[in-house]
């Protein structure tokens, strides 16, 4: 029979971890399937490891991973798709902002294949601003770069195998989910639901964190803000040329009628700032290689009940 890992990150979830767990259950019983469900306690600072603990010791399919500070979920997922065993996984929240219900119709659309089978979420619910500006961004971000991210779909997914060791073979530091779904490529089943709120406690996202992610979500996939930096140089340049060769032809005809304060104070300005952009964003590059380059772990494991799993 084959075995399907439900693999859920939580900090600061220890009023959801044994409801959550219930509602699991009581989806993936019926199924046809063996099931483990991997917790990753990511670095929380209430009871969280205690809730996934009590439950790992009453129960063989409840496996974990401790990690020994707060990773950040991105690095969570990571650490939890590297361990499972399953022959696919489903990626969930711990808040309970995933619908268990929806699991029997991903595990479907495994059934007929798809490597992916994706559930996207509706904005209901949701302030008006809140989703204008995530159209916009969405907008934003396939115009520049490589990869196409859709709205409303997140990290609430089935993973076939193929599509798991597709993930766990890009193994960057700086992950951004959303573009390795959609970067791995393989078939994909599209499943909508109505947006859900948080069962207990807060969003662990800050606008400040969401504006993070949102640069991340541009710079991680593609070189092209590196390339408009290239054009608009020669633009620059092109235009400073005519402009130096206009100039140069009306003192040639009338002489140096005006001191030229402010085209001199413009071009300063104008080339300023467009260097300075430029080296913001070669910047932005030179970190991520930076960062590649120290090769750090994505995760520390402080505790497991589970060995790293190697492809037979
Ligand atoms: N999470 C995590 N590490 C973090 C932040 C969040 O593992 O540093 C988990 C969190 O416990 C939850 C999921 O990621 O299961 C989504 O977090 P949250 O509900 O705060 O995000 P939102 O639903 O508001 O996008
Ligand atoms: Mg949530």
């Amino acid at each position: 029979m084959k075995l399907i890992s439900i693999v859920v990150p939580a900090y600061n979830e220890e009023a959801n971890i044994a409801s959550m767990y219930t509602t699991l259950v009581q989806e993936l019983e019926p199924l046809p399937y063996l099931y483990e469900i991997m917790f990753i306690n990511d670095g929380s600072s209430d009871g969280t490891l205690e809730e996934i603990l009590k439950l790992a010791n009453e129960y063989d399919t409840v496996k974990y991973i401790s990690l020994t500070r707060n990773f950040g979920k991105e690095s969570a997922m990571f650490a939890g798709l590297k361990r499972i065993r399953g022959d696919a996984a489903i990626l969930m929240d711990s808040d309970m902002q995933h619908p268990p219900t929806l699991i029997c119709e991903m595990v479907d659309g495994y059934e007929q294949g798809f490597h992916q089978v994706v559930a996207k979420r509706s904005r209901s619910g949701e302030s008006k601003l809140r989703s204008w500006q995530s159209a916009l961004y969405y907008k934003m971000v396939n115009s520049v770069t490589d990869v196409s991210l859709q709205d409303g779909e997140g990290d609430f997914r089935l993973l076939s195998r193929k599509a798991i060791n597709a993930i766990l073979s890009l193994s960057e530091s700086n992950r951004f989910s959303k573009g390795i779904y959609s970067w791995i490529g393989l078939s994909k089943k599209t499943i909508n639901y109505e947006n859900v709120v948080r069962a207990e406690g807060d969003s662990k996202w800050s606008f400040g964190s969401l504006v993070n992610y949102g640069i991340d979500g541009i710079i991680s996939f593609n070189m092209k803000p590196l390339r408009i930096c290239f054009y608009t140089g020669f633009l620059v340049l092109f235009l400073s040329l005519l402009y130096i060769a206009f100039t140069f032809y009306q003192i040639m005809a009338r002489g140096i009628i005006a001191p030229g304060y402010f085209t001199t104070i413009t071009a300063i300005l104008l080339l300023g700032g467009i260097q300075l952009i430029s080296l913001g964003v070669i910047g932005e590059y030179v970190g991520r290689i930076y960062n590649e380059t120290k090769q750090r772990p994505h995760f520390l494991v402080d505790m497991s009940n589970v060995d790293e799993y190697d492809e037979p």
